[in-house]
């Protein structure tokens, strides 16, 4: 087990996909950085995710990050001098009614206006763009076509960000919880850890679904829910597309060994804990607009939470050691509903069975943008890098930098004022609808 440090520049609390690459683009720059992640790296969202790098998001505030991200993916493998299994296969999102097409066509104008080209596509030139798949069918009428999107392995890149800080000089400690940012004076001064304490006058909260949990003690607040999400593997099959769509109720990607990650056939579900009543007001509006696919489930998150309010019980002194690995169960119906759609979009793959299924949880603010910088309130020193709302893996390699950015007083590639944290207290915040057909 690698030694703790005593003092350091910046610690990163948090080892996903942005933990690891802020520490990347810190210790590139010669920033004494020291990482602490409660259980494996990457072992929460950022293995668990679809692998799709997308610029196709629906919210404009978003398309610049998204854009900075994917010109930084292109050369992502050379910079990490690591196989991240970047394939730059564009994105078709398919449309079942005029309606959709003319949605499209005004999304289409807004990301050209960020330097972005899509196109709409005929129902036969996308049939043209899937071969071996001209027996697809359904009734979709045609689709949004990015060429510039991509996909990656989400096993290969955070590891490969991990690697390439340590190269650069980052200390990176798996199995060791941050229980608390420490402050002295109304400054940061530190973090208190499993295994020790590590003096520091930056403190960057990566922590994806436990942000909020680290931050709050200190009086910083922002609205953070969890949505609990199936993913499904199919067996290999021979290459048929680098393209990554979102078709009827299914999204698909094949990845390189000739799998498809499938998803969207099941209900996303919010598992009920104290965060939901404390947050209400925030997500209830977005949880009625979604309220076609969202479903609420009262089970252990709730009484986790409460036993670990109560004093003295060893729920809430063990708190992070029985959080160490979140592994949450996938949704068996949702997994085959999925998986029989993708067969019937694709009748000449239906022989491909599914190898595997598992489950993550999202982390989302109320408008679906993440949280970037310093902290509006509470402590100097403390930044915040959460929030991604399911697209924190394409966003990544540029939020880091964004972020890193920030921590050293530099001008970031990106306007990061969609991202301040004061917007909640400023109550700028839209209501959104999360895209899902
Ligand atoms: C099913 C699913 C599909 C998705 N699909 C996509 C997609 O296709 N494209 C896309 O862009 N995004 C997608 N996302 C979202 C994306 O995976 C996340 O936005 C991104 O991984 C967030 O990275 P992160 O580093 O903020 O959080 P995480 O990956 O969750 O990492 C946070 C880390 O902090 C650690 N931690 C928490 N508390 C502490 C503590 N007290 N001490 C130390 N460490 C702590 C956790 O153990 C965890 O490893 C998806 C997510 C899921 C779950």
């Amino acid at each position: 087990m690698a030694a703790l440090d005593s003092s350091t520049d910046v610690v990163i609390i948090g080892g996903g996909i942005i933990g690891c690459a802020t520490a990347y683009h810190l210790a590139r720059r010669g920033v004494a950085v020291t990482l602490v992640e409660k259980g494996p790296i990457g072992y929460e969202q950022s293995t668990r995710n679809w692998g799709w790098v997308h610029q196709q998001v629906r919210y404009p505030h978003l398309i610049p990050l998204a854009v900075e991200s994917v010109r930084m993916w292109d050369s992502l493998a050379g910079d990490l001098e690591a196989d991240v299994g970047w394939i730059q296969g564009g994105n078709l999102t398919l449309g079942f009614a005029a309606a959709d097409l003319a949605e499209f066509e005004r999304w289409g104008e807004t990301a050209r206006r960020a330097g972005l080209e899509t196109t709409v596509l005929a129902r036969n030139q996308v049939v043209d763009m899937l071969p071996g798949m001209a027996g697809m069918q359904g009734s979709w009428t045609g689709a949004l076509h990015l060429p510039t999107d991509g996909q990656a392995d989400p096993d290969l890149v955070t590891a490969a960000f991990a690697r390439a800080a340590e190269r650069h000089g980052a200390h990176i400690l798996n199995d060791c919880a941050a229980t608390a940012v420490d402050t002295t004076g109304g400054a940061v001064s530190g973090v208190l850890t499993e295994r020790g304490p590590i003096r520091a006058s930056q403190v960057i909260v990566a922590a994806g679904a436990w942000s909020g949990r680290l931050a709050r003690p200190l009086g910083v607040r922002f609205p953070q829910r969890s949505v609990r999400s199936t993913v499904v593997r199919t067996e290999p099959v021979d290459p048929v597309t680098a393209v990554t769509g979102w078709g009827d109720g299914f999204t698909f990607r094949q990845d390189r060994a000739g799998r498809f990650v499938l998803a969207g056939g099941e209900a996303a579900i919010y598992d009920v804990d104290l965060g939901l009543f404390r947050d209400m007001r925030w997500f209830l509006p977005l949880a009625w607009r979604n309220r076609r696919w969202l479903r609420m489930r009262v089970g252990r998150s709730l009484l986790g939470d409460v036993a670990a309010s109560l004093p003295g019980l060893s729920a809430r002194r063990e708190f992070w050691e029985r959080r160490r690995k979140i592994d949450p169960p996938a949704d068996a119906k949702g997994a085959r509903q999925t998986l029989a759609r993708f067969h019937q979009a694709f009748p000449g793959l239906a022989g491909a069975g599914m190898e595997s299924a598992w489950a993550g949880n999202i982390d989302s603010t109320p408008d679906q943008a993440p949280v970037l910088g310093p902290a509006a309130s509470g402590p100097t020193g403390l930044f915040l890098a959460t929030g991604f709302s399911g697209h924190g893996f394409a966003l990544g390699p540029a939020a880091a930098r964004l972020v890193a950015d920030l921590v050293l007083g530099d001008e970031p590639p990106v306007d990061p004022h969609p991202f301040r944290h004061a917007r909640f207290a400023e109550r700028d915040v839209p209501v959104v609808v999360v895209h899902r057909r």
